[in-house]
């Protein structure tokens, strides 16, 4: 395994400045041209490149956000506010949201369905809500604390201007219940969250073992269903057919791949294609997959 991971980073990191960084967040574009790629089975973990490099979490939170709420909500209640099925529409689209007969967000990893998702997190206070997503990280990190970047945090919310108006659209439709502010920071703080390809590759093998003392087997089943069918955009229908793993991607360049009962493997490198995806994430994950055979659908 190392001696893949090695092989597929050496043969992949030329092209590490092909395609765009996200811009939409100023933040994001300055980050550094990199690739890191880890995996974690059941005895090791093995990593090759950059993979202490600290990223944000961005739309990887989603899979946070998701099972803290199917916590604090009966299953059946969170899809009542918010749907399962794919939209096949970019991860910031508003224009089907507006329509009179769309009573909720189409799934739990576009942002609206995300922010919906975040505002049914229970807690008195800002920072308890806050908490139960730093603790779940924790455990599935396997680290003692949780970090933010705060420029990032900050360059997000000072310039979300779809994010805020997806969030209103939620509120005047009466969607979405709740201080739309506070919803969104801690939405945008859970973006923030710096991560590295290890912590990613720890993520993955969470969700690919199905075992922790609070999270029941069918949260787990959820949550890398949708990662199948919604996790990588606009892309994830050809991404299932291709290569057929539960993935979930962020516009900082992480991707997070879970091979079920069998291992995680984390990604990343910023430069991203027309829909959102790491480039050299999607190569990469792809050769890994090639050589181990790991597609489910196989
Ligand atoms: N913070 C980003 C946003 O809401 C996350 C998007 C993503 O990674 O897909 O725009």
């Amino acid at each position: 395994m190392q001696k893949l991971l090695e092989k597929i980073y050496l043969t992949n990191k030329e092209a590490i400045s092909k395609g765009e960084k996200a811009s939409y967040i100023p933040a994001l574009a300055k980050v550094s041209d990199s690739l890191g790629l880890a995996v974690r089975d059941h005895s090791s973990i093995y990593t090759a490149g950059d993979t202490e490099f600290k990223f944000t979490f961005q739309s990887i939170s989603k899979i946070i956000l998701l099972l803290v709420a199917l916590q604090d909500s009966n299953t059946e209640d969170l899809f009542n506010h918010v749907g399962m099925e794919s939209s096949g529409d970019s991860f910031n689209s508003i224009s089907k949201l507006d329509f009179t007969h769309v009573i909720k967000p189409y799934n739990p990893f576009i942002n609206s369905g995300a922010i919906l998702v975040a505002s049914l997190i229970k807690g008195f206070s800002y920072q308890e809500k806050l908490k139960k997503i730093t603790s779940l990280c924790e455990t599935i990190f396997q680290r003692d604390s949780i970090s933010f970047n705060e420029e990032v945090f900050t360059s997000e919310k000072n310039s979300a201007y779809r994010n805020r108006a997806l969030a209103y659209l939620l509120k005047e439709k009466n969607i979405l219940k709740g201080d739309v502010e506070e919803i969104l920071d801690l939405y945008f703080k859970c973006c923030a969250i710096e991560v590295n390809c290890i912590d990613l590759a720890n993520l993955g093998y969470f969700l690919s073992i199905n075992k922790h003392s609070t999270i029941p087997n069918k949260h787990f089943q959820i949550v890398k269903a949708l990662m199948l069918t919604c996790g990588m955009y606009d892309y994830s229908g050809e991404f299932a057919v291709k290569i057929g793993l539960p993935s979930k991607s962020g516009v900082s360049g992480g991707i997070v791949t879970c091979v079920p009962q069998r291992m995680g493997i984390g990604v990343f490198s910023p430069r991203l294609d027309s829909k959102g995806n790491s480039i050299l994430g999607i190569k990469c994950i792809d050769e890994l997959n090639k050589a181990l055979h790991l597609n489910i659908f196989r």
